[in-house]
């Protein structure tokens, strides 16, 4: 499909339920709530979860243009041949940016402890991995999709050849002012802080995608699914 591209205004999602779950914070940390430092930790992690404010940008875009490795949203060109395969059956997409947020990266830094630190960053994950869902969640009943047939793919995951980590300019560049909309910002070597944040595009799929599949990193703790070394689509 060619045409002029139409530029739309990013959506912030805020509000975001977020409450304290300890069986994942058990999973996440291998911290046994139960032990000598369980009121420490309570206390702390209650304090911080009443500043917590996970947040997600997103936009709908419609590809305006592809060939073999690239995909072109709003104007800006993506190269990847992984994503123009993965996007080859769908026109509409949704880039976003999901964070922990700065409130929870605030109280971070502002301790000194190392343990009280991992603590925090565990907690740090879980607003992460909420708000992912609660976003998942929103674009299916917003755009009458099914959360469980929507994949992603995030600039710098997989094997680097895949969708290469400098991509996120690209994406952040399409997304507007995401440091102004949910104070998420991009380093010089493409890392984005707070440092729980991640940002991709999730696209529908019947075939659904996780970058683990093109990914040979061995002993990775996040690993979601085994190599395969294909995206799983007939014919690939
Ligand atoms: S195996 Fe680990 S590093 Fe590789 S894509 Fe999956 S989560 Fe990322």
């Amino acid at each position: 499909m060619t045409g002029q591209a139409k530029h739309r205004a990013a959506t912030i999602v805020g509000n975001i339920p977020f409450s304290f779950n300890e069986e994942e914070f058990r999973k996440l940390t291998h911290i046994d709530l139960s032990g000598p430092y369980a009121k420490a930790i309570t206390d702390l992690l209650e304090d911080a979860l009443a500043t917590a404010r996970p947040k997600a940008l997103y936009k709908v875009c419609y590809i305006d243009n592809r060939t073999e490795d690239t995909v072109e949203l709003e104007g800006i060109r993506f190269t990847s041949r992984v994503l123009s395969r993965n996007l080859s059956e769908v026109e509409r997409v949704f880039p976003y940016i999901v964070t922990c947020g700065t409130e929870l990266d605030t109280c971070l830094s502002a301790e000194t402890d190392v343990l009280a630190r991992y603590w925090l960053d565990g907690l740090k994950e879980m607003a992460l991995r909420t708000a992912v869902e609660h976003l998942k969640n929103h674009l299916a009943e917003e755009y009458g999709l099914k959360a469980e047939k929507l994949s992603t793919m995030n600039p710098g995951s997989g094997n680097k050849n895949v969708w290469p980590i400098s991509q996120q300019r690209q994406l952040f560049q399409l997304l507007g002012d995401v440091e102004g909309a949910v104070g998420v910002g991009l380093t010089d070597s493409f890392l984005m802080m707070p440092n729980k944040t991640v940002s991709g595009i999730f696209f529908p799929t019947e075939v659904n995608f996780v970058s683990c599949q093109l990914c040979t990193r061995e002993n990775c703790p996040r690993r979601r699914t085994e190599y395969t070394g294909t995206i799983g689509l007939a014919g690939h």
